[in-house]
Formats: C-alpha cells, sequence, structure tokens
C-alpha cells in the first residue's frame, strides 16, 4: 500500500463517492476524491433536493386552493420565481459545503478535477498537470442526462439541468417522458401556474410501476391540469416567431414557450479512462460490478448510477458503505437490491416498494390483491376532487405482502415505513393486526380486508 499515494481514490464527490471516502477515511485510509463540478453530485446539486424544493414551491397553489375552502380568504398571492430560485441556490450551495466539509472533516482529501485512468492504479488529474496513484480506485460518476440526439431542433430543448435555472417560468411548456423525471416536472411546472403538456410515447406513464399507479395517477395529473398526450412522440421542433413548435408523429402540433425533455439518464463514463484500465462495461454502457461492486478490474470498484443497477441516491449511499465495510473494514459486505422503496415526487406523489401486481402474477399463481381508492377527508371537506390509492399485493399461499403501492398525499412518508415491515416479510395477517391510527389516511392500509378481483384491477 504504501507505494502508493493514496490507498483510496475516489472520482466523483456525489452521494456514493463522499460516503465511500469519508467511511474509508474515518477508518484510516488516505483517501482523495476528484469531482469536476461541484461537490454533491446529482441529488445535492441538479436532482433529488432541488427538485424537491421545487415541489415544495409548487404544492402551494394547490394548499392555497384547499385554504379557501377551510375558510381562508381569498389570498392575493403571486409566485416569485426569481425570489424562489436564489433562495434555493443559497441552500444547495450550503448542502454543497457541508459534504465538502464533512469530507474535510474526515480527513480526505478533495480535488477539482475531472479524472481520467491510465492505468489500474494511476489516475490523471485533467488541467492540473497531475498524476496520483491509488492502491484502490472507486468510480462514483453517477450519471447524465440522456436525449435523443437525431430529433430536428432537439437543440431547442432543455433539460432537467436547465429546468433548475430557467431565467423565467415559461406560461407554456411540454415536457417529454414519462418517468420519474417527467412527470416530477410536469407536476412542478403545473403548479406553478405554467400550462403544461405532458408527451409520453407509451400508453401510459410509469412504465414499470403498478398497472393501477400508472392509471391512477394519470388520471389524477390531469385534474390537476395536466394536459397528457400518450402514444406519440417528436418528430421535430421548430423553433418560431409564436414560439416552439412540436410535431408529433400523431400529427399532432404544439406550440409552446419550452420544451423539455426527460428522455432518461445514462451513466456518466466518457473520458474516464476506463478503457486504458481495462474495466468492463455492460451491453447498456454501465460499468459492470459483482455483489461487492467490484469491476473486473480487482483494484477498481464502482458504486452508484454509474453502474445503473438502482439508480437511487440512498441504493448508492448504501453501495458505497458496503465498498467500505468490504475494503476498509475488513468485513465483506453486499448491499441486497431487493426491497427498496422508491416515491415519484409527482403531484399526488407515489410510492411503492416490492412486487406490482403484474410481477407477482409472473411469478406465482395465487395472488391477492387489496385495493383501495377514496377521498381523503382533508380533500373532501373543500370539495377537493383528488383520490386516494392504496394496493397491497399479497402471496396467496404464504400471506406475505409481496408489494405496497400508494398514490395520494404523504404516499412517500407511509411507504418509508411500509418499507421497514414489508423488507421484513410481513404477513397480512401481521399487517392486519397492527391497530389503525384514526383520522389518518395511512389507517386505510391496515383495515383492507376485502380482497379484490383481478377483473377490478387494471390487470384486468
Ligand atoms: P426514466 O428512465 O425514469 O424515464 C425515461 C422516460 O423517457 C421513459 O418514459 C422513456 O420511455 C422515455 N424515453 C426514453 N427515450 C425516449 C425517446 N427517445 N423519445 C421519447 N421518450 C423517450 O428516466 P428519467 O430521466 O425520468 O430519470 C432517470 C432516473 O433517475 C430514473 O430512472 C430514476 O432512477 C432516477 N430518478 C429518481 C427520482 C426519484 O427517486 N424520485 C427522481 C428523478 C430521477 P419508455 O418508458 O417507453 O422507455
Amino acid at each position: 500500500m504504501a507505494d502508493y499515494d493514496y490507498d483510496l481514490f475516489v472520482i466523483g464527490a456525489g452521494s456514493g463517492g463522499v460516503r465511500a471516502a469519508r467511511l474509508a477515511a474515518l477508518s484510516g485510509a488516505r483517501v482523495a476524491v476528484a469531482e469536476e463540478d461541484r461537490v454533491g453530485g446529482t441529488c445535492v446539486i441538479r436532482g433529488c433536493v432541488p427538485k424537491k424544493l421545487m415541489v415544495y414551491a409548487s404544492e402551494f397553489s394547490h394548499v392555497l386552493a384547499q385554504a379557501e375552502g377551510y375558510g381562508w380568504s381569498k389570498a392575493d398571492s403571486r409566485f416569485d420565481w426569481a425570489k424562489f430560485l436564489a433562495a434555493k441556490d443559497v441552500e444547495i450551495g450550503r448542502l454543497s459545503g457541508i459534504y465538502a466539509s464533512n469530507l474535510a472533516k474526515a480527513g480526505a482529501d478533495l480535488v477539482h478535477a475531472k479524472a481520467r485512468l491510465i492505468d489500474a492504479h494511476t489516475v490523471e488529474l485533467v488541467g492540473k498537470h497531475k498524476t496520483v496513484t491509488a492502491d484502490t480506485i472507486l468510480i462514483a460518476t453517477g450519471g447524465r442526462v440522456s436525449i435523443p440526439d437525431n430529433l430536428p431542433g432537439i437543440e431547442h430543448a432543455i433539460t432537467s439541468n436547465e429546468a433548475f435555472h430557467l431565467e423565467a417560468l415559461p406560461k407554456s411548456i411540454v415536457v417529454v417522458g414519462g418517468g420519474y423525471i417527467a412527470v416530477e416536472f410536469a407536476g412542478i411546472f403545473n403548479g406553478l401556474g405554467v400550462e403544461t403538456t405532458l408527451v409520453y410515447r407509451g400508453p401510459n406513464i410509469l412504465r414499470g410501476f403498478d398497472e393501477d399507479v400508472r392509471s391512477h395517477l394519470s388520471e389524477e395529473i390531469e385534474k390537476r391540469g395536466i394536459k397528457l398526450i400518450v402514444g406519440t412522440q417528436h418528430t421535430s421542433i421548430e423553433k418560431t416567431d409564436a414560439g416552439l413548435v412540436s410535431r408529433l408523429d400523431n400529427d399532432v402540433t404544439l406550440t409552446t414557450d419550452q420544451v423539455m425533455f426527460a428522455t432518461g439518464r445514462a451513466p456518466y463514463v466518457e473520458g474516464l479512462g476506463l478503457d486504458k484500465a481495462g474495466v468492463a462495461l455492460t451491453e447498456k454502457a454501465a460499468v459492470a460490478v459483482d455483489g461487492y461492486s467490484r469491476t473486473n478490474v480487482p483494484n477498481i470498484y464502482a458504486v452508484g448510477d454509474v453502474t445503473d443497477r438502482i439508480n437511487l441516491t440512498p441504493v448508492a449511499i448504501r453501495e458505497a458503505a458496503a465498498f467500505a465495510t468490504t475494503v476498509f473494514g475488513g468485513k465483506p459486505t453486499q448491499f441486497d437490491h431487493e426491497l427498496v422503496p422508491t416515491a415519484v415526487f409527482s403531484q399526488p406523489p407515489v410510492g411503492c416498494v416490492g412486487l406490482t401486481e403484474g410481477q407477482a402474477r409472473h411469478r406465482t399463481k395465487n395472488v391477492h390483491i387489496y385495493m383501495t381508492k377514496f377521498r381523503p377527508m382533508k380533500e373532501a371537506f373543500w370539495n377537493g376532487t383528488e383520490r386516494m390509492l392504496m394496493k397491497l399485493v399479497v402471496d396467496g399461499d404464504t400471506d406475505v405482502i409481496l408489494g405496497c403501492h400508494i398514490v395520494g398525499h404523504e404516499a412517500p412518508e407511509m411507504i418509508q415505513l411500509a418499507a421497514i415491515a414489508v423488507k421484513m416479510g410481513v404477513t397480512k395477517a401481521e399487517w392486519d393486526n397492527t391497530c389503525a391510527l384514526h383520522p389518518t389516511m395511512a389507517e386505510e392500509l391496515v383495515t383492507m380486508r376485502e380482497r379484490v378481483t383481478p377483473m377490478q384491477t387494471s390487470m384486468a
């Protein structure tokens, strides 16, 4: 080890890289981290955190409407985008600073540069005319937005990167895609008063989620005012005096101030010199790793979105912790990728853990479904129309709950807790044995006694 400059060199100071660097440094290892952008990675700088702040900002329009139903006089409220952006940027700066100072406190060196592998133990710090060596190297470079590069006029479209820094809110926008980012940003813009159209190429948004979640959310976001156009995609975008003209392959033409593409993210492997070190990639150009996050090169590891396993911040953090425990804690540890809860911060939001009904039926014949849709008390009181969906997918033979799916206010918060029980292998009988807490929305989760037939779900 002593022959190298560092015991560990981490490429990328995002959620995964920072966690691994800190844990390794705290265990006594000599650690350096290279970051070409701001410390914090996608989650803090241009992902989860600023997105959630924007969701909070946009939700107030719904809350103001509710407030009137509760007796509050109509507020003369206007949203100040510039004021919000400035406050958001201060907060992001604060969090980025905490990440950097936590690295320093742990004793890790931070290098502001792009790092490129020269061989399995040597890293070039691009632009610094410097190379460093390390015994172990961790690639934690995350992902990058991916947009179709062959679409005429794609240069006029923005991505989520730019959406965080728009000079002014557009009056109208077309959001393209049906995944997390498209659905979340459509909700944000709609809530902030932007006339929003969501264009998705498939039959229904959120492919991969439970069918009832998908159909319920579609209905709810349309109720909130988002225009949803499915089964079509862009053939071109043209910049005209009237705005950006989106031409779709169903012959529909939309003219809006802005077009945002949210068509996925790809592992960020460009320019890393992985070929020089002999690091193998998967078919989807992610860094290929085993259960210990180790690549085919024994001293090089990778965690987080660059490995394209489950692309979520807490997963990257847990993969990083398992890596540090394995390599610097002397205890071989794998992160268990089963039953990871996930949330879509749409409006209303979605929270899920475990199998969808479709996945469960694929795996076992005897599946029991419990499902309820209802208007929560808070909504009913002001004559709001929003309905909540709760669904449990149960193994009919063992009674074990295989999946829990919620659409509605605070669904992500509920799912985080439900995930504990589901991860522990709770049965439906044990779940039902939990006394309800009244009056809450979540009590409905433990009071679903009647099974629904397949004909009553979206699987029919
Ligand atoms: P997703 O993979 O979730 O969705 C991409 C969407 O774009 C899909 O609907 C896909 O359609 C569509 N699409 C892909 N290519 C094209 C194309 N050429 N033309 C038209 N549509 C296209 O990616 P996101 O960008 O939304 O998010 C990236 C990842 O980041 C997520 O998968 C998630 O892991 C993570 N994330 C997590 C969040 C959270 O936890 N709340 C929030 C934001 C991101 P199709 O379905 O047909 O393939």
